[in-house]
């Protein structure tokens, strides 16, 4: 039965009769402390996720520079020429 599944708490894997006993069992310290590792798991993936993303725009802004620098020194050049 699919009611009975959603009734099913990831914290414990354990099944609850009825939606007033998980509701019960949400207000736990359990539950409660299980919710809080898995918003600091959450953070730590996106912290990772925005690192990586950082070292890509920073790898980027570099190449960007190096062609800005290049373009300058040869329009540098054809002013002198
Ligand atoms: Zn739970």
């Amino acid at each position: 039965m699919e009611l009975s599944v959603n009734l099913v708490c990831p914290c414990n894997g354990r099944a609850y009769g009825c939606e007033k006993l998980l509701k019960a069992h949400h207000k736990t310290k359990i539950h409660k402390n299980w919710e809080s590792q898995q918003l600091q798991k959450d953070i730590h993936i996106k912290i990772n996720r925005l690192e990586i993303e950082n070292d890509q725009l920073k790898r980027i802004n570099a190449i960007l520079v190096e062609r800005i620098e290049l373009l300058t020194g040869e329009t540098k050049k054809l002013k002198v020429n």
